[in-house]
């Protein structure tokens, strides 16, 4: 795992700071995030929002959220709306709202003016030989037999391209740059594709779309883009970036393009690629999945908006690629949640307890911290009673070594309650345990003994006759690998066939049918669950309680 630099966002704000210093762009600092609408935002995307809206505000400057809109066969609305809103979610507001498509009609007016020039060309041929001709390092470009048409044919093919006069992929428009050129992005790329797809903006009016590289500075100069951040696969296109920007007649000055390294997480992908490929198949149950990294899922799942903010900021910015530890990310998720969950007891693989001493029809009301965290988060009353539920799991038969939970004769707490003691398990024919007999101490009321005796262990519980019935999904990680597709090369080869349980007839104390869909509860020794938003008493699990993140680190390494 390699370091990102600490200092965040440093090396750019440097770049702004000189930049300002120096008078360039007139103090003005203007950055945009500029997505495409083929997928749903992830948590990769919400490093680089972090990083173009921080550098803005550092520098009192503005960043506008650009839709990279020039490919019509992947874009949706439903991608426009989704990345909108998971923007507003992140807590960003953009200065404006742009769409690169708005853009085509100058885009197309530049590159005739890039022909009149005698700087880009009509090829014929197609695209598998134009890529077998572009060489490689250390090997020379070949040129096309049509890059030394004249202007005046060339335009007329252009205009006829536009029209609609030929078939998709039968021709496209290159830069006349340099098929030696040391970088291959400056071998005469490709500026315009023939392509008859829907826009989902401009419908049915282009059948020529703009390659990424003509459309992505131009666009930038057009806003008034100042610094122009994008990630580090980005640092081989800058000379074409610039190539671009002074072929033309631009006003004002030009924007800068900066890069900076993506975002990555073990045992995750951050390809919308990919992610598009797990919704497809069904891996998933959607782009908004609570397994998925994506905002939407992430936010299903219950992460904070406020939590990611913080990840990304600690994680700084760097100029080499890392991977960092998905731990990491939850470290904080949880320590988020730790201040503003309020607690909750649910059980959520139920085993009755009768406490056969408890006075037949009496029911008791026990005063609890909401969040022992936050005295301003108040108490709430829990009913307590003669049945009640525990989890499974914290009862034991036969007890292994240092099992100190509920077992026959022995004692615990239930918390902020009573002692009980088992006396009895029922089984069924298999020898599953389905009912405890347990006597309570009344003197314990509170979850203190007057002569203070010890328990080792405090469970939580639900009385039975006041609990509600829910669902639970827990979750583990999608992938298992840390880096997935590492031994094979691809991702979905290293899924986690078991990376969703879902409880059902779970069993909760009553205050959780009032909880709100963005409002994360901890569930007492369990973790911190998020209400599905549409599925009444359903519950994601976002994280558990256990830092293993701090495991991590203890253990000297990643
Ligand atoms: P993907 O590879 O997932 O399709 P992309 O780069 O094609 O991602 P865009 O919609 O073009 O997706 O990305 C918008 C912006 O977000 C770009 O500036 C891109 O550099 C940045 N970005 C994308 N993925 C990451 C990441 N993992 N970490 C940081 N920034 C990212
Ligand atoms: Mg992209």
């Amino acid at each position: 795992m390699s370091e990102t630099v600490s200092s965040a966002g440093d090396f750019i704000n440097e770049i702004v700071r000189a930049d300002n210093a120096a008078g360039t762009y007139s103090g003005r600092v203007q950055t945009r995030f500029p997505p495409e609408p083929n997928g749903y935002l992830h948590i990769g995307h919400a490093k680089a929002i972090t990083v173009d809206f921080d550098t803005a505000a550092n520098h009192g400057g503005v960043c506008n959220l650009r839709f990279d809109d020039t490919n019509p066969d992947t874009e949706d609305t439903e991608f426009v709306d989704s990345i909108l809103g998971d923007i507003q979610w992140l807590g960003f507001q953009p200065n404006e709202i742009f769409y690169a498509s708005d853009y085509f009609e100058q885009l197309y007016q530049w590159a005739e003016y890039l022909i009149g020039e005698g700087k880009a060309y009509v090829d014929d041929q197609d695209g598998e030989t134009i890529s077998a001709q572009r060489g490689g390092y250390g090997k020379p470009g070949i040129e096309s037999p049509f890059r030394n048409r004249d202007a005046a044919e060339n335009l007329d093919l252009f205009r006829r391209m536009r029209a609609g006069e030929f078939p998709d992929g039968s021709r496209v428009l290159r830069a006349k740059i340099d098929m030696n050129a040391e970088n291959m992005q400056l071998r005469d790329p490709v500026l315009y594709r023939i392509r008859r797809g829907h826009h989902h903006r401009t419908h049915d009016a282009w059948v020529i779309y703009p390659t990424y590289d003509w459309a992505h500075g131009q666009s930038d100069a057009v806003e008034g883009v100042t610094h122009s951040l994008c990630t580090l696969e980005f640092v081989s296109h800058r000379p074409l970036y610039q190539w671009c920007l002074d072929q033309l007649p631009l006003l004002g000055d030009k924007p800068k393009q900066i890069e900076f390294a993506r975002l990555e997480l073990t045992c995750t992908v951050t390809s919308k690629r990919r992610l598009a490929k797990l919704v497809a198949d069904g891996v998933v149950d959607g782009w908004d999945d609570p397994r998925m990294p994506t905002l939407s899922g992430l936010r299903k799942r219950g992460y904070p908006a406020s939590a990611i903010r913080t990840f990304c900021r600690a994680m700084g910015v760097s100029k080499t690629n890392s991977r960092q530890a998905i731990e990491e990310l939850e470290a904080y998720v949880r320590r988020d949640l730790n201040a503003t969950a309020q607690r909750r007891m649910a059980v959520l693989r139920p085993l009755k307890v009768t406490i056969t001493n408890w006075p037949a029809g009496q029911v008791e009301h026990f005063e609890v911290a909401n969040n022992p965290e936050n005295p301003d988060d108040g108490t709430r009353q829990v009913a307590f009673s003669g049945e009640l539920w525990i989890e499974r799991e914290d009862f034991a038969l036969e007890p292994p070594p240092k099992f100190f939970r509920l077992s026959v004769g022995r004692e615990v707490r239930l918390r902020g309650a009573y002692f009980i003691t088992a006396t009895e398990a029922i089984t069924d024919e298999s020898g599953e345990v389905v009912e405890v007999l347990a006597t309570y101490d009344p003197q314990t009321r509170g979850g203190n003994a007057p002569d203070g005796r010890k328990v080792k262990s405090t469970m939580h519980w639900v009385s039975a006759p006041h609990a509600v019935e829910a669902s639970v999904a827990l979750y583990d990680r999608l992938f298992t690998a840390a880096l997935p597709g590492e031994a094979t090369g691809e991702p979905l080869d290293d899924l986690n066939p078991n990376s969703r349980e879902l409880l059902t007839g779970c069993q909760m104390e009553a205050a959780l049918t009032e909880t709100v869909p963005g409002q994360v509860v901890q569930f007492e020794r369990l973790g911190y669950f998020a209400p599905d938003p549409d599925k009444s008493m359903y519950f994601h699990r976002t994280v558990g309680l256990r830092d293993e993140w701090a495991a991590i680190q203890k253990r000297g390494g990643k």
